[in-house]
């Protein structure tokens, strides 16, 4: 993502607001405690700030990033800054742009993902990439390898493509690639056919030129460790590493950090273990616990007092972790009031537990909460959908984070226009749309081009420019595929006179995407032309498409900031780094929450890290906590 880019999409926050939250330019450490302000004035060695929820691990980041540059200890370019939310990376920018303008573009900051994707895309040739990849989501990734289980004559009900990912994508967060899987007994399971499977999903990625989320590390890590002059360029450039949320890193982070911390080692993690509840997807709580180790002459600084949540809320989350067995342990208090009580509700079921907490909300409204400091927070996506319906049926503003926009089918197909056409080997994309709108290109057809395409060795879009020069394909077949092929080149050409909005609009009129839902002169259609209109708007704000589709592809769950007075609807885990005055914490009951299935995959441990997670949960209310669990759900 070019600077520019991640600039824009990390909207502005004023002075006024930064002061309003006790933050002042001038004086870095007004309203730190004893304890914070030690942690902002250690600006060299390794430091690690380990403490609990609310405690102000992240404002110390900020603040302590705003020390480094202030006290000329380094130049934006010399600070990399990994961020969980974008909130705080809205925070940060702007807490620089106030002390040094927009020099401060030059900071790295961000994800982890949208980190090392800016580093790939300078040098993606070493890695056989061209530097315009495309970067495929979960759903793209398992249609490659339903491609491939069918290739390899295995049952497709039994390898699972979900199962087969899960296995590639466990492997990459730990830092492995194929030529490390191949050495090893791993590469027999899926009835001795995984490491196979890795080997050409990997190959078919290049050949499309695409990279998975895991792959924008594991590159990296093969662009350093190949070339010590690019790593070490990186080294001298990057003199301070500022990390949130260190104990949900997982390996492959781990590994990227240990590569480009130089040796002067002055990384400043903050981090809490009681947190750590990505341990499913890859990340390893060690990594935290490892710290003294592995960045030798560190300083932990603890925090103790929580600034955040009211003294009940506090201490029934201090309750709950405690049952915890693999934990620091850590003493939490809070000078706050002590507030409401947690509240607890049964309810008959899924609807009427939506219809009591929406009266909740109702009535937390009524005495002044803003929309926006109300959030519900569910174990599972699909979990919001009772409150959406009720949410929508008596005309109260929400905002469903996570659950995407970009994964409406309509927004979907309109990226993959855009995709095709700043890459017209991006397969997947092209396979999407080659028949939406219906332009007589049936699963034959496909067929046809995709297994000539495999046999030459060439993408869709080059197997269809030479088998329409064939008579391989009827004649109204070649009309359509030709046309098409025409409209990609032309809307290609389009990009050097048009906006990216503009060509958008064009692209989504000339190719009949439009026409066929204004046709459908349905509801539903409406819908969509309206989202479509909304997906231009949100492309406004940036640079261009490349940058846009950059976004949408690394786009965290919990990364949309809601600034539009909406109540949150996410998930516990997107919830993590962020905070509201009243939460909602609905589908407690056993086996929902703590869920069954990570109980009987990983036992004791499972379930500790349920409990994190909802510890997570809890200590995300500032003010009023409520729990509620169903005498009978009914699960569709
Ligand atoms: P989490 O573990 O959930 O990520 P955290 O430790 O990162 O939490 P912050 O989000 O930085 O905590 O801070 C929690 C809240 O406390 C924020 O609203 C922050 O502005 C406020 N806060 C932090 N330090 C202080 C302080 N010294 N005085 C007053 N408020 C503070
Ligand atoms: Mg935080």
């Amino acid at each position: 993502m070019s600077d520019n880019i991640q600039n824009q999409f990390i909207n502005f926050i004023s002075k006024k607001e930064l002061e309003k939250k006790g933050i002042n330019e001038n004086n870095i450490f007004l309203n730190l405690n004893k304890n914070q302000k030690d942690a902002v004035s250690c600006l060299d060695g390794p430091l690690l700030v380990l403490s609990g929820a609310g405690t102000g691990k992240t404002r110390v980041l900020t603040s302590r990033l705003a020390n480094l540059l202030k006290t000329g200890k380094a130049r934006p370019s010399n600070i990399l800054a990994v961020t969980f939310t974008n909130k705080a990376a809205k925070e940060m920018r702007n807490r620089l742009e106030l002390l040094i303008g927009p020099d401060a573009n030059s900071l790295w900051l961000g994800t982890f993902h949208s980190i090392a994707a800016r580093i790939l895309r300078q040098y993606a040739e070493i890695v056989g990439l061209k530097s315009n990849f495309t970067i495929i989501n979960p759903d793209d990734q398992k249609k490659l390898l339903k491609e491939l289980i069918v290739i390899e004559n295995l049952d497709e009900k039994k390898i699972t493509p979900q199962y087969v990912a899960h296995l590639i994508n466990s492997w990459k967060d730990k830092g492995l690639s194929y030529g490390d899987i191949e050495k090893t007994e791993k590469k027999y399971l899926i009835e001795g056919k995984a490491g196979k499977l890795f080997d050409d999903y990997q190959k078919r990625l290049l050949s499309l030129n695409c990279v998975d989320f895991a792959d924008l590390l594991l590159h990296n890590l093969v662009i350093f460790r190949q070339n010590r002059d690019i790593l070490e360029k990186f080294q001298k450039n990057i003199t301070h590493f500022l990390i949130d949320e260190y104990q949900d890193t997982n390996t492959a982070q781990y590994l990227w950090l240990k590569l480009l911390v130089n040796s002067n080692n002055n990384i400043c993690c903050v981090g809490d273990d009681d947190q750590s509840i990505y341990g499913w997807r890859g990340a390893d709580i060690g990594n935290i616990l490892r710290f003294e180790k592995d960045f030798s002459g560190a300083e932990v600084i603890r925090l103790e007092e929580n600034y955040r949540s009211s003294k009940y809320i506090l201490n029934s989350a201090n309750n709950l972790i405690s049952f915890n067995q693999s934990r620091l342990g850590k003493s939490l208090k809070t000078s706050a009031t002590s507030g409401e009580k947690i509240t607890l509700m049964s309810t008959g079921d899924g609807a009427e537990e939506a219809r009591k907490i929406s009266t909740h909300i109702e009535n937390l409204l009524n005495k002044g909460v803003k929309f926006n400091e109300i959030a519900v927070l569910v174990r599972a996506g699909y979990q919001t959908r009772n409150f959406e319906e009720r949410f929508v049926q008596i005309g109260l503003p929400y905002k469903v984070i996570g659950a995407k926009f970009y994964e409406r089918q309509e927004i979907r197909d309109a990226i993959a226009y855009f995709r095709v056409i700043l890459q017209q080997n991006d397969d997947l994309a092209l396979e999407r749309i080659i028949n939406v709108p219906k332009r007589g290109i049936g699963s034959q057809t496909l067929r046809t081009i995709k297994k000539y395409s495999r046999l030459e060795n060439i993408s869709i879009f080059n197997g269809i420019e030479q088998l329409i020069l064939t008579d391989e394909l009827r004649p109204g077949v070649k009309i359509s595929l030709e046309s098409l092929i025409k409209q990609f080149y032309i809307w290609q050409e389009d990009i050097k006179n048009l906006s990216h909005t503009d060509l958008a609009g064009k692209v989504l009129e000339e190719s009949g995407y439009v026409f066929s839902l204004q046709n459908e002169k349905s509801i539903d259609a409406e819908n969509r032309l309206e989202n479509l209109k909304e997906l231009i708007n949100a492309m406004a704000s940036f640079e261009n498409l490349a940058g846009f589709i950059e976004h949408i592809s690394l786009v965290n769950d919990g990364e949309n900031s809601n600034i539009d007075g909406e109540i949150s609807l996410m998930t516990l885990h997107a919830a993590k780094g962020l905070e509201f005055d009243a939460v909602f914490l609905p589908c407690w009951e056993e086996g929902s929450f703590p869920s069954q299935r990570s109980i009987d995959e990983k036992g004791i441990v499972g379930l500790e890290e349920e409990r994190r997670l909802a510890y997570v949960g809890i200590t995300r209310a500032k003010k009023i906590a409520l729990i509620s669990f169903s005498m009978n759900r009914f699960y569709q």
